[in-house]
């Protein structure tokens, strides 16, 4: 993890620090070495948060485009169940980065659980998604928030039964291809593409703390 309390302030591993950890409250040590990203780590083996993932360069990346205190919040069900998120926002909205793979059911209850969320997926984690959504003609002729129908096939076909918003991040430039459920009000229930440039949709979160799709009839 990014952040551990040490002495009530949230603070980020540095050689030889100790904190303990947001989620379980249980001891941290800071892990800096050469070869993955400075981080915090739990001193004893245990089960914390289960979906945690470990974190990449690439996650570190993304969460550095929010606001800190916005990075690495749990987040409470009504039943008491906490999991961190990677983003939360002041309006409680949260995002998701996942590099690695997951499994419909634990995609299913991610989503469930934060409701108000999207998903950004590293895309260039799979060489097969990558060459598919690069041999696709149309990807390249994208326009900034631009929704149609044309470029569904070129994304990862695993997440099309997603229930939020999921973007993926191909590492081209700096645009986003989104995945969007019951978006058209003319077509029905469906999903639709949407390209996006990276800042856009981080300064529209920043600025209203939530995002969410626009009603545009699709021609
Ligand atoms: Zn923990």
């Amino acid at each position: 993890m990014k952040y551990a309390y040490s002495q009530n302030e949230r603070v980020e591993a540095t050689p030889k620090a100790q904190g303990i950890c947001i989620c379980c409250g249980s001891e941290m040590i800071a892990k800096c070495g050469n070869q993955k990203i400075w981080h915090w780590a739990h001193k004893n083996r245990r089960q914390c948060d289960t979906w945690w993932e470990n974190e990449t360069e690439w996650h570190r990346n993304w969460k550095d485009k929010f606001p800190k205190e916005w990075q690495e919040v749990v987040h409470f069900s009504d039943d008491g169940e906490k999991h961190i998120a990677d983003v939360k926002t002041r309006n409680g909205f949260v995002i998701e980065f996942q590099h690695s793979a997951i499994s419909p059911s634990e995609m299913a209850s991610r989503e469930q659980f934060y409701t108000n969320m999207i998903w950004i997926v590293d895309g260039t984690r799979l060489l097969k998604d990558l060459q598919r959504f690069t041999s696709f003609e149309h990807w390249q002729s994208y326009q900034s928030n631009r929704y149609d129908h044309a470029n569904l096939r070129a994304l990862p076909k695993r997440w099309i039964n997603s229930s939020v918003p999921v973007f993926f991040d191909f590492g081209i430039d700096d645009w986003l291809y989104g995945l969007i459920h019951q978006y058209d009000p003319e077509a029905g229930n469906g999903p639709v593409s949407v390209t996006m440039k990276i800042d856009y949709l981080v300064h529209a979160i920043t600025n209203s703390g939530a995002w969410q799709a626009q009603r545009v009839k699709l021609k």
